[in-house]
């Protein structure tokens, strides 16, 4: 008899082998002097041709990409950035450093992303951006959201963290618009443990960004230690950027994975009463979290299904809370969509490599509370 506890399921956990070891050893070992920036930009040239777009300057965290993209637009005190209330804090931090005021508008019931009716009805004369997050690797909807933003003259930015392989219609997400953020956290779909890319098609706003990300030094500046202007400091290493290359080597076996546990999930669960992420016609989902959310009508209890996964030793992940419901927003309850999906939604483990075994413990969960409590 088998008397061992099964084996814990982390909710993500990244796919590491022998080829990013084998460069961090590299650089490590090597990548010093005139050889410290080399797989930097070899990451970067890699990220910009996965993506099609002209620009990318690797930093620490998607955070920071996002902080100094909007600031090289320009945004600050007394501006309004337009966005989705149910998100990850991260989205809104830099709007707030930067002195500016995050708009949390409702999003939609089907792909839990801005909801373009709300995003116009909060248009002001002080907005300067809609920040378009891509949650859990669905897609906002960009052709009505730059629709939007041209007819106001206001640019679209793509949070894209969560966005790895998706693609709208023929684009990848984060290429699309002003300019894009990703992050290469261990929990999201490539790492480079902490990490992060802004990228842009704008080249004056790539040159804006890139001085910014260099404490204020512009490249053409000859002068040594000579900021022009007070800047960033949120570069990645290199190596970070050499477990990054390796990453970028196998970005496709990397989606696939996730693709393929999102669709095994999908497939198990169908006959319950929830819906799990959406993808449109012309559109591919990274599928970077398996999320469930339980239908209106459908009893559900959250927390039991925590409980469940944790006497399982499956970790669960609840979905994000709507940011107009942390301590440091204001509220706004008619965000209706916002505040129900929250207590409705689960997100579930799905490492890329996670065994059918490993899934069938997790649906055996959900499908136990669903068709007790439905
Ligand atoms: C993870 C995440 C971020 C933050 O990424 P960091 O690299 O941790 O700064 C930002 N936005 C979204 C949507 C995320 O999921």
């Amino acid at each position: 008899m088998n008397t061992e506890p099964p084996s814990r399921i982390y909710y993500t956990k990244p796919s590491i082998t022998a080829l990013e070891i084998g460069y961090a050893n590299d650089a490590a070992s090597n990548g010093w002097g005139e050889h410290c920036y080399d797989y930097i930009h070899r990451f970067e040239a890699m990220f910009r041709e996965h993506l099609g777009v002209k620009h990318a300057i690797a930093t620490s965290s998607a955070t920071g990409a996002l902080h100094i993209g909007m600031a090289a637009m320009g945004i600050g005190a007394g501006d309004e950035v337009v966005l989705g209330d149910i998100n990850w804090v991260a989205s809104a931090a830099p709007i707030i450093h930067l002195g500016a005021t995050p708009v949390l508008v409702d999003v939609l019931a089907d792909s839990w992303c801005l909801d373009p009716v709300a995003v116009e009805a909060a248009i002001t004369p002080k907005t300067r951006a809609i920040l378009a997050v891509h949650l859990y690797g669905n897609l906002c909807d960009m052709d009505v959201l730059r629709e939007i933003g041209e007819r106001h003259g206001i640019p679209v930015i793509e949070d894209a963290a969560e966005a790895i392989g998706s693609v709208w219609h023929g684009c990848r997400a984060g290429s699309m618009g002003i300019f894009g953020a990703f992050s290469f956290h261990g929990t999201k779909t490539i790492t480079t443990g902490e990490g992060g890319i802004f990228v842009t098609n704008d080249d004056a706003l790539y040159e804006k960004a890139l001085t910014l990300s260099n404490h204020g030094r512009a490249r053409e500046e000859t002068r040594q230690f000579w900021p022009a202007t007070i800047g960033f400091k949120y570069k990645m290493s290199n190596l970070q950027a050499a477990i990054g290359c390796g990453q970028m080597e196998r970005i496709e076996e990397l989606i696939a994975g996730k693709r393929r546990v999102f669709e095994y999930y999908c497939n198990a669960l169908r006959m319950l009463p929830l819906r799990m992420n959406p993808e449109p016609a012309g559109t591919i989902n990274g599928y970077w979290m398996p999320t469930i959310v339980v239908d209106d009508h459908a009893l559900f209890d959250r927390d039991a299904l925590l409980d469940a996964f944790k006497a399982n030793h499956i970790d669960g992940r609840v979905f994000f809370w709507p940011l107009s419901s942390l301590p440091s927003f204001k509220p706004r309850p008619e965000n209706i969509v916002s505040h129900s999906l929250s207590s409705r939604a689960m997100n579930l483990p799905s490492y890329h490599d996670m065994t059918d075994e490993g899934q069938n413990r997790v649906i055996t969960c959900v499908n136990k509370l669903l068709a007790l409590e439905s």
